[in-house]
């Protein structure tokens, strides 16, 4: 396998791992808090907020029937309304006491509306801010819970608890209650809204948003509107029938993936919407998840760059191992094969001959026998340095084989091949190897090639010339430089 192919496969397996072990976190966590929400969050909140409504709401409902069946109310009434600061104190009391916005109640008898300050006007039929008044009198539930402006009070938004009054035979005398302003609720559902982070608003049974404390909904608006929560409040109507009010839902718009829940107060008979959105929620494990990729990015990264520097410290050993003699240290005859063709492209270019000079130490059967195998050894190495210290960097030396060496020189011809082969001898002759405590003075025979060689093409003719002109050294009696026929 090529280092590459190697390294991609590094890439993908380490890539996938990751990606995978990652993704499958993300999710699994994703699916966690998903139900997390569904199954507790919400109903959690919807459980909250719906007490914290029952504690708001329901005390002003409980005032006002207390205010409906008051006796002394009922009696100032049936007395004839005599003396209005009785009933203006009454009303004043009241709404101190229980914290109400305003309390009032509006005889049937004189259409009188009287609250802590006294009479405040008189309500008509054919005003329309009285008809609340007109359809209390005519319902046929004890009281409704209606939310409206107030005119006592600078038309602020007001929840009103609007109780019918009857006397001791049932018999209807007028309307009480209390009214809170809507800001106090409102205030308590952005409270929630902002603690936790939820959409929360109050829909009645035709859709009509009534009260929120979202962005998204806004007060006024019908969600029949919202084709997706349409849907899911229908079938919530449809159910109510089988008296299960509400559940969980979730459904997806535009930009947003929401949980909702969704519950009954039958104090409001509105509907509490407790919302929220998914892809909120999970945007930390989302950044997570992207900090994880980096991770792993970086991680292959580094894993892929040390396993490149390491492959190719190894490549190159091996590389240098396969093409230097360990012996020598010079190149191998391996090294030749590699090294020879742009070795012979650069002697191409200086169009002049090349020059092959192959030696061959004499008598080494005898020099073993002598110094023993690693005595041979080491006259090797000495050889090797001679040529070595008589050459130029530019010339190419390798071991040939055994005890033999080639040099290579470009841009030579047979005149100064056959100097540098006579200068190697002369060195050999002359140099007195000291081994373990004998000395052995050794010779060489050498045979010079010279011709033409271009890249690509056979060597053969050359080198054959070289070989055959070392041979013919051996064959003239051996420390001797012979030159081979020329082309
Ligand atoms: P000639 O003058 O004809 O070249 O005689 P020679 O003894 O050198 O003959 P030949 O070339 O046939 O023998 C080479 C010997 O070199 C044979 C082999 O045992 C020995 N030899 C080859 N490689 C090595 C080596 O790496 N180390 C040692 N010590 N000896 C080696
Ligand atoms: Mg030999
Ligand atoms: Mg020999």
């Amino acid at each position: 396998m090529s280092r590459h192919k190697l390294i991609f496969l590094i890439i993908a397996i380490l890539a996938s791992g990751f990606i995978a072990t990652s993704v499958v976190s993300y999710q699994v966590s994703r699916m966690s808090i998903h139900n997390a929400i569904v199954d507790s969050t919400l109903p959690l909140s919807s459980d909250n907020i719906y007490s914290e409504i029952q504690k708001d709401l329901i005390r002003p409902i409980f005032v006002s029937s207390k205010m409906a069946s008051d006796t002394f109310l009922r009696d100032w009434m049936l007395d004839g309304e005599q003396n209005i600061d009785k009933i203006s104190r009454y009303l004043q009391e009241v709404q101190d006491q229980y914290g109400a916005f305003i309390s009032f109640l509006v005889s049937g008898r004189t259409s009188n509306y009287y609250y802590g300050k006294g009479v405040l006007k008189q309500v008509r039929p054919n005003e329309e801010r009285d008809a609340w008044y007109y359809r209390v009198r005519d319902m046929q539930v004890p009281y409704e819970i209606n939310v409206d402006r107030d005119m006592a009070h600078a038309d602020a938004l007001t929840i009103f608890i609007n109780y019918r009054v009857l006397d001791y035979d049932n018999q209807y005398l007028g309307a009480v209650g209390v009214g809170l302003t809507v800001d106090s609720v409102q205030k308590l559902i952005s409270h929630y809204q902002d603690r936790f982070r939820r959409d929360v608003y109050f829909v009645d049974s035709s859709g009509l948003i009534r009260l929120s404390g979202s962005k998204h909904q806004v007060v006024g608006q019908n969600i029949n509107q919202q084709p997706a929560l349409a849907g899911i409040f229908q079938q919530v109507l449809n159910t109510a029938k089988d008296d299960i009010h509400g559940g969980s839902f979730q459904y997806e718009d535009a930009e947003t993936k929401q949980l909702i829940n969704i519950r009954y107060i039958p104090e409001l008979q509105w509907y509490l919407f407790v919302g929220q959105d998914e892809l909120e929620a999970t945007s930390d494990i989302r950044q997570a998840l992207q900090l994880n990729l980096l991770l792993c990015l970086v991680v292959t990264a580094i894993v892929v760059a040390l396993t490149h520097v390491a492959l190719r410290r190894y490549q190159d050993k091996l590389e240098t191992m396969a093409t230097t003699d360990t012996l020598t240290g010079l190149p191998n005859r391996r090294a030749f094969d590699v090294v020879i063709d742009v070795f012979l492209n650069e002697n191409e270019r200086a169009r002049s001959t090349l020059a092959f000079i192959l030696l061959d130490v004499d008598h080494f059967k005898s020099i073993n026998d002598r110094l023993g195998h690693l005595g041979g050894d080491y006259v090797l190495t000495v050889v090797a340095r001679i040529i070595k210290g008589n050459t130029r960097a530019a010339d190419f030396i390798c071991r040939w084989g055994g005890e033999e060496f080639l040099i290579a020189i470009k841009d030579c011809d047979e005149h100064n091949a056959l100097l540098l082969a006579e200068k190697i001898r002369s060195a050999i002759e002359n140099e007195l190897i000291a081994y373990q405590g004998s000395q052995v003075a050794i010779t060489a025979s050498l045979g010079v090639g010279v011709g033409v060689a271009r890249a690509g093409e056979k060597l053969e003719p050359v080198l054959e010339r070289a070989d055959k002109a070392m041979y013919a050294a051996k064959a003239a009696g051996r420390n001797q430089v012979q030159l081979g026929d020329s082309a």
